[in-house]
């Protein structure tokens, strides 16, 4: 099975690192062709106003539009969470659209250093590691969007059918279980 991560800005080698560990092999994704035969793309975390100016300019924004409406599965961590919102706030701006919410960018302020909480979620008995970089708030979800878990009071890893979101970074810690649980996602959305 292949996994893409998109990778034109932002953290994408650490999220292909933990599909290696996980022996998923990473497709590493900048043209609309390296979508072909996807089972499920990450949006990793970056500047999500960089990464809209870069898929406005490679095509890849009517490509990803058309691959999400073929079934395609999405895992967006912080600025790919705001991606796949269908709002964004402070300020304003374009987003992919997918997933219900409506996101506050940079909601705990500009802090440059990162945050690290731990905290319960529907996905394991453990708490989760969850790393905060100048991370988005989620302001509000729709009916159809299922929390996993909540962190001051916010959602921060939220699924709506074949979509997951997490304002932090997983991928930035020793913990597979988000990843793990996205394969599933993505390997259950084509049957
Ligand atoms: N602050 C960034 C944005 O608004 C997101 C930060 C991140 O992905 N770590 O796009």
């Amino acid at each position: 099975m292949k996994i893409g991560v998109l990778a034109i800005q932002g953290d994408y080698e650490a999220h292909g690192r933990m599909l290696e560990r996980l022996g998923v092999e990473p497709v590493y994704v900048r043209t609309p062709a390296d979508l072909a035969g996807l089972r499920g793309l990450i949006i990793p975390g970056g500047e999500s106003t960089t990464h809209m100016k870069i898929l406005t300019e490679e095509g890849l924004l009517e490509a990803l539009r058309k691959y999400s409406a073929e079934g395609g599965a999405f895992f967006g961590t912080c600025a790919g969470a705001i991606l796949l919102a269908r709002e964004v706030h402070n300020p304003d701006q374009a987003s992919l659209g997918f997933l219900d919410i409506s996101v506050l960018r940079n909601g705990y302020g500009r802090q440059l250093s990162s945050d690290v909480h731990l905290g319960a979620s529907k996905l394991k008995d453990e708490p989760l590691e969850m790393v905060f970089i100048r991370a988005p708030i989620i302001e509000s979800v729709g009916p159809g969007v299922k929390i996993l878990a909540e962190d001051a009071g916010h959602p921060v890893l939220v699924e709506q059918g074949r979509i997951l979101a997490a304002t932090f970074h997983p991928e930035l810690t020793g913990d597979s279980t988000i990843h793990e649980y996205f394969i599933k996602m993505a390997r259950n959305g084509h049957q």
